[in-house]
């Protein structure tokens, strides 16, 4: 298992956004969250990158306690998320922003960071187009892109992707999934929560369904797809 998340509790105040939940995310694979608002899927992925603390439980990340590791550190070991709401620096040009996702790297002038960039092309040819259009005159879909660009810029083990296709355009949508499994295909291991949950359980080795802060179901995609109370609660019964 390349993560794996045990008896998880957070808190805000005294609210409980997450309860004991636990699971693992395998190598290679993409592994869904999918919930309605308000379950807690966006904590446990701040929860993971390091950016909310912890009241019990551990995170373990490709056999090392990251607990209390400070985020910037989780980057480093090759985590990297594209948040919820994308989270460009809409003053900065593409070209910035993806410099801004391999911020932690020393190798700026190598190889491997020019090639990083070729695949961030090669996946998102829109984002060579735009390399110096300010973000904030983007597209939503265009800065969708951007985001998970600048994800992959760290070049992480593990990305997190926090609802990729909120608030786009259907055919958008298909475009974002296709290209998460293509991500996926390429080696990149995905932890990807969703309330578009037909095309995330389509998409998913392993999926999740967190209702009010705990895991209520587990499986693989295709079983989640199949099961009566998810279709009735989160496909609007169809698939
Ligand atoms: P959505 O799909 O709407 O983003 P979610 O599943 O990602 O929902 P979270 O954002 O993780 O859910 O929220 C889980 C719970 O924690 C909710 O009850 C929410 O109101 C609460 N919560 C989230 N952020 C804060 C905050 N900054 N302060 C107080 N409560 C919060």
């Amino acid at each position: 298992m390349l993560l794996e998340v045990e008896d998880l509790c957070v808190n805000y105040g005294h609210i409980e956004a997450i309860r004991n939940i636990s699971f693992s995310v395998a190598e290679g694979e993409i592994t869904t969250l999918i919930g309605a608002n308000g379950a807690g899927k966006t904590t446990t992925l701040k929860t993971i990158s390091g950016l909310r603390k912890v009241r019990e439980g551990k995170v373990v990340f490709d056999g090392t306690d990251i607990t209390h590791l400070p985020p910037y550190a989780r980057v480093k070991m090759g985590i990297s998320q594209s948040p919820e709401g994308r989270g460009c620096f809409p003053g900065m040009t593409v070209r910035e922003n993806l410099d801004m996702g391999a911020f932690v790297r020393r190798d700026r002038k190598s190889a491997a960071y020019r090639e990083d960039i070729e695949r961030v092309f090669q996946l998102f040819p829109r984002l060579q187009e735009r390399f110096n259009q300010s973000a904030g005159t983007m597209s939503g879909g265009e800065q969708q892109m951007l985001a998970i660009g600048r994800a992959l810029m760290a070049r992480p083990r593990l990305v997190l992707l926090d609802e990729p296709s909120m608030g786009l355009a259907p055919r958008l949508i298909q475009q974002i999934f296709s290209i998460i499994t293509e991500i996926n295909q390429q080696g990149t291991t995905v932890l990807l929560v969703e309330q578009n949950a037909a095309q995330a359980l389509r998409r998913a080795h392993q999926a999740h369904v967190l209702e009010t802060g705990e895991i209520v179901r587990s499986g693989t995609g295709a079983e989640l797809s199949g099961d009566e109370s998810v279709k009735a609660a989160y496909l609007g019964g169809d698939l």
